[in-house]
């Protein structure tokens, strides 16, 4: 059963369209089953009914025609108690309905399961046959349910591909339609798509037309002649080290580089109008399908050459395709899934907003989009990448929504949001010199999370009083190596010199979890609870000591340097830290330099210092909670697995105790505590925090501004009633509201999201 079902999914997952997908499906099932009917109703989501979209077995004219309304006939049924039902004579169910179009009063016993994808109701996949004798038995009951749950995905995905080229699944125009992700970084955008890939990965190259065919064949040309050189040298190279037979694989190789074979395939591909990419990315999936499906273990194994030298085709083709990219001048930045390095890609100005497959809220890159100011939805998993190049798309980062080829309606409704939001940072520009002081007098120092020198300009322009947290690692992570002593300390400088003489906090290099450097790789199975943070850098003394030098050599003068470190959760790493910044210390002193010791702070974000507060606060002269691994930590949720997004909620309660215990119990041996994480750059986070005592928030430069406005409009008794209010409640989303509807009661509710919605848009479309 297992082979099956992997050839079923292997084959539903290369089909072309939605259509072929569940045609292939039907047929499979059927004949794996042994069944004389399988077909698959697909709700529609626009009529909210379930509509016959393949049947093996009933009459095909009825695909299309026949549909039942959310809670009409077993298929409703099925759908609304999402659980399969398996019945022995279907027409004297009470439910029964019968269409005759389909042809389906022949048959008696039925079994139907429900298609569900990630909570959302796709459908119903059935079976039915005609002897009421034949009983589905729980063996094939668990194998249609297990084909559902497998299809779901792929069917969730064809789905929105065809929605995006405004097709619904009756194949007639739709309305617009949105895309779920989860919101990266605030701000509405409206742009131009442009994808981005890995080098030298076929299944993420978009198809695109081409008008340059003579062009992109002499590309392809070049790059096979490329290929056959490289497999001629490889082969030569290894002429000595491998036995005959093992050799005559690169004659094989270079057999399938032959003009007959795979070149000339896809020569005629280019000739119908595809870029060379797009038409290679085509002929190597349908030899893969091919080979994949034989019996032969051997014949199978040449579907992993094929993909092999089409991986080395496109990496040639690519070569020259990286200086060829046009970015329109609004771009919107597509990817599987992006890379701080790829946002460095797009000409100054020109990128306007962001989105990506993978990745969550936190991820390094929406913090980078965030500290940009560039909209930004992530964990957008059914989407189809390669459909968006070249579209107009709109990029809504409050609610992690994308739009593409929207209607006029719809576009006009978002660019009033965009210039909603541009009046409202003009008007708070006016705020930048005043103090951020509630109306009874309570100071909250407002600092800035930097990592690019483009963080600095943008946070002092608003008013920042310092940096909180400066990522070292960004340009740890721009690099192809470790930057040297030089370059570290050049970096440093800027950063302190920006804002002397306030204070700069510089985290000491935070790697490992999700944040990877290219010349620094750590394979993990854990990654999260593995290698990461100080963990590398006290395994590492020479990168850990190099780093503090420079950070040390770099304060010259200014002495407005602060360390942190990152990941702390033991006594014992706090102490090996210190002794390492002391000794670090005095020789650059002995070396001549005029420098005072740093401040040195731990960060607390996992949940075993939240208990340590106490032991860690006599060591250090600050704490700062990062409250996105933290959330992330106590509530065993991976901050960017988007699977898992909704779980992840830094209103969550023990989140919140959590917070409120850290603020007391730092005070409580007098030592100043702040917060770096998310949470402080959220206007109704921040009045919490400001209520349980933080002294400082940081956050990104965009959210300084808004957060500054709120503070300075409520006293410290108002926002100290709310968080009262709220840890007596047990729900983030019911906290989450709660505040929500303090900050709009306050006036605020600008500062979450404009009043109409883009569904009551879409809505209207179709009232
Ligand atoms: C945090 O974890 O809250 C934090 C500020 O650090 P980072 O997001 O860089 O892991
Ligand atoms: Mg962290």
């Amino acid at each position: 059963m297992l082979s099956t079902l992997r050839s079923l999914v292997q084959e539903v997952n290369s089909a072309r369209d939605l259509q072929e997908a569940l045609d292939i499906i039907v047929s499979r099932v059927q004949k794996a089953m042994g069944t004389e009917v399988c077909s698959v109703y697909l709700l529609d989501p626009s009529s909210n009914r379930y509509i016959l979209m393949a049947t093996e077995g009933l009459y095909r004219k009825a695909v299309g025609q026949v549909s039942l309304g959310y809670s009409e006939g077993l298929v409703g049924l099925v759908g609304s108690r999402e659980e399969p039902i398996n019945l022995e004579d279907a027409p004297s169910h009470p439910r029964y309905r019968y269409f005759p179009e389909t042809g389906e009063e022949r048959f008696r016993s039925f079994l139907g399961v429900p298609i569900i994808h990630h909570r959302r109701m796709l459908g119903v996949l059935v079976v039915q046959q005609r002897e009421s004798s034949r009983t589905f038995d729980e063996g094939e009951e668990a194998f249609l349910v297990t084909v559902s749950a497998q299809l779901a995905g792929v069917i969730a995905h064809s789905e929105a591909t065809g929605a995006i080229s405004g097709l619904s699944l009756t194949g007639k125009e739709t309305r617009d339609v949105s895309f779920n992700g989860v919101p990266g970084a605030p701000g509405v955008a409206i742009g131009t798509g442009v994808v981005m890939y890995p080098p030298a990965d076929l299944d993420v190259v978009p198809e695109k037309p081409t008008d340059d065919i003579d062009g992109e064949l002499e590309r392809f040309r070049t790059a096979v002649l490329a290929v056959r050189e490289d497999i001629e040298r490889v082969a030569r190279r290894l002429a000595s080290q491998l036995r005959p037979e093992e050799q005559a694989l690169f004659e094989v190789y270079l057999r399938m580089l032959g003009d007959e074979a795979l070149p000339g395939e896809v020569a005629n591909r280019i000739r119908e109008g595809f870029w060379a990419q797009g038409a290679l990315k085509q002929v190597v999936q349908q030899y893969v399908r091919h080979f994949e499906r034989m019996d032969d273990h051997y014949l199978q194994e040449r579907a992993v050459d094929i993909r092999d030298l089409g991986r080395r085709l496109l990496s040639h083709l690519q070569e020259g395709e990286t200086r060829q990219v046009e970015f329109p001048e609004r771009t919107v930045l597509v990817s599987e899934e992006l890379t701080p390095a790829m946002l460095g890609e797009v000409p100054k100005g020109q990128l306007v907003g962001l989105v990506s497959v993978k990745g969550s809220s936190n991820s390094h890159v929406a913090i980078l989009a965030r500290a940009m100011g560039v909209p930004t939805v992530m964990g957008l998993v059914d989407i189809p990448v390669n459909q968006l190049d070249g579209r107009e798309l709109i990029v809504d980062g409050f609610e992690g929504q994308l739009f593409a080829s929207p209607s006029a309606d719809l576009r006009a409704f978002f660019q009033a949001i965009c210039d909603e939001e541009n009046e409202l940072v003009r008007g708070l520009e006016a705020l930048r010199d005043l103090p951020c002081e509630t109306t009874d007098g309570h100071r909250v120092s407002l600092l800035v999370n930097t990592g690019l020198m483009t963080d600095v300009v943008r946070s002092l322009s608003h008013g920042a009083e310092g940096i909180g947290l400066y990522r070292t690692e960004v340009p740890f992570m721009i690099q192809d190596r470790f930057p040297s002593e030089q370059e570290q300390r050049e970096y440093y400088r800027e950063q302190l010199e920006a804002f002397a003489p306030n204070p700069v906090t510089m985290r000491t290099l935070d790697v490992g979890g999700d944040k990877a450097l290219t010349y620094f790789p750590i394979h993990e199975e854990n990654p999260f609870l593995g290698w990461r943070g100080i963990r590398v850098t006290l395994d590492h003394p020479e990168i850990f000591l190099v780093q503090v030098r420079a950070m040390l050599k770099a304060s010259e003068g200014l002495n407005n340097l602060q360390i942190m470190l990152p990941m702390i959760s033991n006594i014992s790493e706090v102490e090996e830290s210190l002794h390492l910044i002391y000794r670090v210390y005095h020789e650059v002193r002995e070396e001549g330099y005029d420098i005072q010791m740093p401040k040195v702070g731990v960060m607390v974000e996992v949940p075993a210092a939240v208990y340590q507060i106490r032991e860690l606060a006599d060591r250090v002269d600050f704490l700062s909670v990062g409250s996105n691994d933290l959330t992330q930590y106590l509530l065993a949720v991976d901050r960017n697995n988007p699977r898992v997004a909704q779980l992840y909620h830094s209103y969550h309660p023990a989140v919140l105790q959590a917070l409120v215990r850290v603020a007391q119990d730092a005070h409580a041996v007098g030592k100043p505590v702040g917060i770096c994480g998310e949470l402080a750059g959220d206007p109704g986070g921040a009045l919490l925090l400001m209520a349980m005592g933080y002294d400082s928030l940081s956050m990104n430069a965009a959210s300084l501004p808004k957060v500054k406005s709120v503070i300075r409009s409520v006293s410290r008794d108002w926002a100290g009633q709310l968080l009262d209010d709220v840890l007596m409640l047990d729900s983030p989303h019911v906290i989450k509201s709660c505040v929500d509807l303090a900050l709009r009661n306050a006036g605020f509710g600008r500062y979450l999201r404009p009043g109409r919605t883009s569904s009551a848009v879409i809505a209207e479309q179709t009232a």
